[in-house]
């Protein structure tokens, strides 16, 4: 049984409609949500009914934390578009709806570990980073500028570690490296007895990796396929410039995936 692994949605409905389509034509049914459902896009109530309905689970990324507590070290824009996306929740007419997605935002877990069906090893999956599960970044050039930084990160790890909120795909390894997708033979990284590895997925909803087609990946038995999927990003920033407290270059970045 494959598990589809998708994180950073960011309320793009768009991108998320798409890259669930595209998991449905691969025959794969179990789906897992990284966090950061809502935030910067303009479909947070759309995007977290479809994540209730399709995953199995989801993890709560800042975002999601942000929207039900305190946005905090956010910028501006985003700032904004957290309480924007609060007034969404709270505007819903029909009182149960409005409990049960607000029930939904608050049992998020911030951390699973987990073997997937048909697996053999425990995966660990949070949204940022082992140590600081809902806030760290682990960017890709800390393999190289932060190797001590990604030590004291690998420590917290078994094996395999499933993270998003940098929205760049690859794959770090304890040697420490980074490969990106395009670096990896058939953009794959087949598990390594000898190895560890924290596998980004990508977004769905914003890539930051200059390329805009959604990020998720494929869980096999043995390895982590990385898939990128077209959508009608100007769909998706027509809507942002219609809703004036979401800044115009939450919707210009998704052309670029930047
Ligand atoms: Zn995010």
């Amino acid at each position: 049984m494959l598990t589809a692994v998708i994180s950073d949605i960011h309320a793009n409905a768009e991108a998320l409609r798409a890259v669930l389509a595209d998991i449905d034509s691969r025959g794969i049914e179990r789906i897992i949500c990284l966090g950061d459902i809502v935030g910067y896009g303009p479909d947070p109530l759309e995007c977290v009914d479809m994540v209730r309905r399709r995953c199995a689970w989801s993890l709560m990324g800042n975002h999601d934390f942000g929207v039900l507590y305190e946005p905090t070290n956010f910028n501006p824009g985003a700032e904004q578009a957290a309480y924007w996306t609060r007034e969404q929740f709270d505007s819903e007419p029909d009182p149960a709806l409005r409990a049960e997605r607000y029930e939904f935002l608050g049992r998020l877990r911030v951390r699973v570990v987990e073997t997937p069906p048909g697996g053999t090893v425990p995966i660990l999956a949070v949204h940022g980073s082992p140590r600081r599960p809902i806030n760290e970044y682990i960017f890709p050039d800390d393999a190289l500028a932060s190797p001590d930084k990604l030590e004291a990160i690998f420590e917290r790890v078994d094996r395999l570690c499933l993270v998003g909120h940098t929205h760049v795909p690859g794959v770090f390894t304890n040697e420490p490296d980074f490969y990106p997708p395009a670096e990896l033979g058939e953009m794959t990284y087949t598990f390594a007895d000898e190895e560890k590895a924290i596998i980004n997925v990508g977004s769905v909803g914003q890539p930051r990796d200059h390329d805009p087609r959604a990020s998720y990946v494929v869980l096999h038995p043995d390895r982590a396929q990385f898939v990128r999927v077209e959508y009608n990003v100007d769909a998706t920033a027509k809507k942002i410039k219609a809703i004036p407290s979401l800044h115009d270059w939450l919707g210009d970045r998704l052309y670029e995936g930047r």
